[in-house]
């Protein structure tokens, strides 16, 4: 224990976890005035936070789990975000084919009801169940912008090419999409703004109180270091209860079940620009997504993880059985030699003792434990479409902690770079190629859907792409790779190609190596 006169002055809220809960109550945290560290192990969204479905959705399936309050506050919250982050976020239509051998899964509160009243069924999904599904859908939370659901003719609409011509008939609905880690750094981005410090390849080795503070223990790039605070933050994620009970030692009964969800990334499949909501026989879902221009992300799968949360990877198995699923409904089969890349992540779910790892719970439970003193708030679940109400309840948690704390004020309030509205979307990506003509289409695009307003910065005063510094391939510039480093944390080829940007799905092992050299001398100079 430090004198009074050697410890450091104590910060109000000490985060562990640099994932998307983390980093939105940090900066919810930071905008109200408080003063807020965040310490993540490894780099912002290393984890869970860059393996998701990249969806902003009520998620419609949870209806058949009767997870009104959940599908209501996504739903709510699903044109927020896509208000305050125009840029790395959009408003995508799911079509969603329909076909009378789908069926739900067996241990869902509405299909037991079904089984009850219309047993003739045998599990199958009635199709005035889907469009009830669907207006519900339409209608729990309010739509400003994103249309409503519509039926289709996949016989006469371009939707119906590239699927088998058994499928006759669908229903096309709103959700969105997001760059999820992209919305990470962001968040984290912001929270610096507004006074945060944010330490990355920094784990937290231990938590204990002292009187009515924190004592945490950190080890980073510059060895160990202690740190006060008056509130402790477990975003951990994955990792919720191991920080829980072994780093911060406390006794809980309170868990999380891991499940994994793996995607598989093929070459593009079809043409258009709309998604996919399959329905298979097995009773799960699954989506068919256009992915970075040139390709399709196919996923999830829902498997009990066993191991440790970093260890999450598409087996064999989880890629033949997406391929077989997708096949259901391509006309084309899609087989192993179409996948590019694959990415796994674990969910980390609350733990409600569902029998199935796709009934457990995906709404979040936040729990506070002051029994001794200061406070710690222990965040587990979520989803990335609620994660800024999950900060926002978070804060009112920990509010009676801090008397005169200031009011929920993220609603409405734009990320770095997407401060302007979504329908501009198209005029800010022109102005974008008026003022930097060799750039191209694509190259504009993904600058836009990547820093919005911010990308001026990077190109600064560059009249031709030479003015960038080197070039990695795949429109990867050293002006971009330098702002990366300096303003969103990357440390190393991997955060720049597959969290940063997904160039990774572009660029050879020989240029990503070189982009490793250039970026190890550069941080080895600033050393
Ligand atoms: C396959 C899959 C698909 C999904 N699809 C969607 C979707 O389409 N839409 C949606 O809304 N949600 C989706 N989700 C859910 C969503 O991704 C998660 O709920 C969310 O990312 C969880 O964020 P988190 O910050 O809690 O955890 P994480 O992102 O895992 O962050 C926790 C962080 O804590 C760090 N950490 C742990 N221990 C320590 C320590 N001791 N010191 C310092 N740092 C530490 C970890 O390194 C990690 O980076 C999906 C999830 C999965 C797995």
């Amino acid at each position: 224990m430090l004198s009074d006169d050697q410890q450091p002055i104590p910060k109000d809220i000490f985060v562990i976890g640099g994932g998307v809960n983390g980093c939105g109550i940090a900066r919810d945290a930071a905008g109200r005035g408080l003063n807020v560290t965040l310490a993540e192990q490894g780099d912002l969204a290393q984890a869970t936070s860059s393996a998701s479905t990249k969806l902003f959705h009520g998620g419609l399936r949870y209806l058949e789990y009767f997870e009104f309050r959940l599908v209501h506050e996504a739903l709510k919250e699903r044109e927020v975000l896509l208000s305050a982050m125009p840029h790395i976020s959009w408003p995508m239509r799911f079509v969603l084919p329909y076909h009378r051998e789908m069926r739900f899964e067996s241990e869902t509160p509405t299909s037991k009801l079904l089984s009850f009243v219309m047993p003739w069924m045998k599990g199958r999904r009635p199709a005035w169940l889907i469009r009830l599904g669907l207006f519900m859908y339409d209608h729990l939370g309010k739509r400003k912008f994103l249309p409503g659901t519509s039926t289709l003719d996949l016989a006469q609409d371009p939707a119906g090419k590239p699927l088998n011509p058994k499928f006759h008939k669908a229903y096309e609905y709103s959700d969105g999409w997001v760059q999820d880690a992209r919305l990470v750094v962001l968040n984290a981005r912001d929270a610096e703004t507004r006074g945060a410090q944010i330490m990355v390849r920094t784990k937290v080795v231990s938590a204990a109180r002292e009187g009515d503070l924190w004592h945490i223990v950190t080890e980073g790039p510059h060895g160990r270091a202690d740190h006060y605070a008056k509130a402790l933050v477990n975003a951990g994620g994955p990792w919720v209860d191991q920080v829980l009970r072994d780093t911060i030692g406390i006794d809980s009964t309170e868990g999380i079940r891991l499940v994994r969800g793996s995607h598989i990334v093929t070459r593009k499949l079809y043409d258009h620009d709309k998604c996919y909501f399959f329905q298979g026989e097995d009773g799960r879902i699954i989506f068919a997504i256009p992915y970075e221009q040139d390709f399709t992300l196919i996923g999830t799968t829902d498997q009990d993880h066993k191991g440790p949360p970093s260890k999450a990877e598409c087996t064999p198995e989880e890629q033949d059985y997406l391929c077989d699923f997708a096949s259901k409904y391509f006309a084309k089969p899609v087989t192993r030699d179409d996948i590019v890349w694959t990415y796994s992540g674990v969910r980390p779910l609350y733990d409600d003792g569902a029998s199935s790892a796709t009934a457990a719970t995906r709404d979040y439970v936040l729990s506070l434990n002051d029994a001794g003193g200061a406070p710690v708030l222990n965040v587990f679940g979520g989803k990335i479409t609620t994660y800024r109400r999950l900060s926002e309840h978070a804060l009112e948690k920990l509010a009676p902690f801090f008397p005169g704390l200031k009011d929920a004020w993220t609603a409405g309030v734009s990320l770095p770079g997407g401060a302007f509205k979504p329908q501009d979307t198209a005029n800010v990506t022109a102005d974008l190629a008026r003022n930097y003509p060799f750039l191209g289409a694509a190259w504009t695009q993904r600058m836009i859907r990547h820093y919005g307003l911010d990308a001026r910065e990077i190109l600064g005063t560059a009249k031709s792409a030479a003015d960038l510094g080197g070039d990695f391939g795949a429109t990867l510039s050293e002006a971009e790779v330098i702002w990366l480093m300096d303003k969103e944390w990357a440390r190393t080829a991997e955060d720049v190609i597959w969290r940063r940007t997904k160039l990774g799905l572009h660029l050879s092992a020989e240029q990503v190596s070189t982009l490793e050299n250039f970026m190890r001398q550069r941080l080895s100079d600033a050393a």
